[in-house]
């Protein structure tokens, strides 16, 4: 289908990207990887009066990993976390999990940046960030800010995002060598959004877990952790017994709609066997 008319823009600097966004007050939008914004275009879901195309912005395409985690510019595609040899073990959760994003010619193009900015809430990128407790960068006519992930996401594609502001980076928290993780969802296809996914780590010490984190993406309106199935984990040994109630906690914590994918109950099942997967692969 042909794109709706608008003009186009491909600013060299941020603060050109920012003035542009700011100058036209909600009817212009960033240009990423395009893979989300040109089929909203195609289907009239947005109709923007100008894009701007962030494909100059070098600064914005670093991976840097040091002591402090890893940062990720918004402008880094599924394709470069996938190259990137060092992050195997700088953050393993984070590379399982980007595994799963979409098919190849997608992943060749679409960006960490645009599916936060997205905020699709099957998506993998969301949940990972707000399960690692991770923290966005933006930048505005007003300056910077960081949001923490768990504020940043308000709904299916709403974020606190001003309409002038634009995502600069994604800085996960440092990830300790021993961390146990796992990672599991389900889609119909492989490279389809999930219907229901699991993202999980916590960490042992003298046959015990602690700090447990628990997220899930598809079974809400963004994505979520499960606090119930978190504190289930917690000063626990991650054996049979232990598997099987965070997986009672996890699908009983979340109530989530039917769509034409599936309803409202599988989904809901779901989760828990996600849930107790990633756990048993945490655990082995
Ligand atoms: C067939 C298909 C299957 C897919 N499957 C999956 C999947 O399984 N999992 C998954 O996570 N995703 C999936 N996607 C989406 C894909 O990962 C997109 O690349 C991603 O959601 C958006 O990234 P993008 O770089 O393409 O952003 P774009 O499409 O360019 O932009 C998306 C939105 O983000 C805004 N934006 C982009 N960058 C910024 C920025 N730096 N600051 C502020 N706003 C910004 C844009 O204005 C727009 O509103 C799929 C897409 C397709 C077409």
């Amino acid at each position: 289908m042909k794109l709706p008319p608008f003009e186009y823009a491909c600013p060299t600097t941020i603060a050109e990207a920012v003035a542009l966004l700011a100058a036209h007050g909600g009817e212009a939008k960033a240009l990423a990887g395009g893979q989300s914004l040109v089929p909203m275009l195609a289907f009239r879901v947005a109709s923007p009066a100008l894009i701007v195309d962030l494909r100059k912005l070098e600064e914005l395409r670093p991976i840097k990993i040091s002591r402090d985690g890893v940062t990720l510019g918004a402008m880094v595609r599924w394709r470069d976390i996938l190259d990137d040899a060092r992050l195997a073990a700088a953050h393993p959760l984070l590379v399982a999990a980007v595994e799963h994003v979409a098919h190849y010619q997608i992943r060749n193009r679409g960006t960490v940046g645009g599916s936060i900015a997205h905020a699709d809430p099957a998506a993998e990128m969301p949940g990972i960030a707000v399960t690692c407790e991770a923290t966005i960068a933006v930048v505005g006519k007003s300056g910077a800010r960081v949001i923490a992930a768990a504020d940043f996401f308000q709904g299916p594609l709403i974020t606190a995002l001003e309409p002038d502001e634009i995502i600069t980076e994604i800085r996960l928290p440092a990830w300790p060598v021993k961390r146990r993780f796992g990672f599991q969802e389900f889609s119909r296809r492989r490279g389809d959004f999930a219907m229901a996914g699991a993202a999980l780590f916590y960490d042992e010490a003298g046959g015990k877990a602690s700090n447990a984190h628990v997220g899930a993406i598809g079974v809400g309106d963004r994505p979520i952790r499960l606090a119930v199935a978190e504190a289930v984990i917690n000063d626990s040994a991650v054996d049979e017994a232990t598997i099987a109630k965070a997986e009672a906690a996890a699908s009983a914590s979340v109530d989530p709609p039917s769509d034409i994918h599936a309803s409202g109950a599988y989904r809901k099942a779901l989760i828990g066997v996600m849930v107790e997967r990633a756990l048993r692969d945490a655990a082995a």
